[in-house]
């Protein structure tokens, strides 16, 4: 079992679009991590489709609340915005490709619409410039974000970055809720 609902979200875009294929040489960055239902997901996923081979190095996740240890995943506990915490990543990563980017990051909930809207949009501006440093040519992006206006001007800028972006509301992800995810595939070769 999962510690988190939001598991299925992952689930199911795996599903639709094969995030997450094992075979493929490389690390997978998990941005808001915790409690680690999707990491839970990236474990269980990387054994099945891989066989019986050790998750090592499986995942770098980060998060501002604790985790409890997950094999494969290797956790920095901070601020994703943070210089120090984006050194920390980049230490982690090393010199292994970046194949997929993750975040299921959300706000601390004001309850004020503009501001919650404001506040994602900068954690998905913060993922969206991550991608552009670590992410490797071909890797893909999965970003939740919050509807509210500024989504398209986002949009727009991940499709200059990569060859596909969609905006998905997985089945389990509540109606009520504003959130969505942009799916983004296959990053173009940097230019410039
Ligand atoms: N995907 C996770 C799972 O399956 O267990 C659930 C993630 S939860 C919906 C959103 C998380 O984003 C929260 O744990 C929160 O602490 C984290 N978060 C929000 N802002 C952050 C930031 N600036 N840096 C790191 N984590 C952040």
């Amino acid at each position: 079992s999962y510690r988190a609902r939001s598991s299925y979200k992952l689930i199911e875009l795996d599903k639709k679009y094969d995030l997450i294929r094992p075979k493929d040489e490389g690390v997978i960055v998990d941005c808001g991590s915790a409690p680690g239902g999707w990491c839970q997901v990236l474990a269980r996923l990387a054994q099945v489709k891989r066989g019986n081979d050790s998750s090592k190095g499986l995942a770098v996740a980060v998060d501002l609340l604790p985790m409890l240890p997950i094999a494969g995943v290797q956790f920095i506990q901070g601020d994703f915005t943070d210089a120090s915490i984006k050194r920390r990543l980049s230490e982690a990563i090393g010199d292994r490709r970046v194949k997929l980017v993750l975040s299921d990051m959300a706000p601390a909930f004001s309850g004020h619409h503009t501001t919650d809207h404001a506040r994602s949009m900068n954690l998905c501006e913060n993922v969206m410039a991550f991608a552009d440093e670590f992410l490797s040519s071909g890797g893909s992006l999965v970003c939740k974000y919050f509807m509210g206006g500024d989504e398209n001007e986002l949009r727009a800028e991940l499709r200059k970055r990569f060859a596909r972006v969609l905006s998905e509301k997985p089945d389990s992800s509540r109606k009520r809720s504003s959130e969505r995810y942009f799916v983004c595939i296959d990053k173009k070769p940097d230019i410039g």
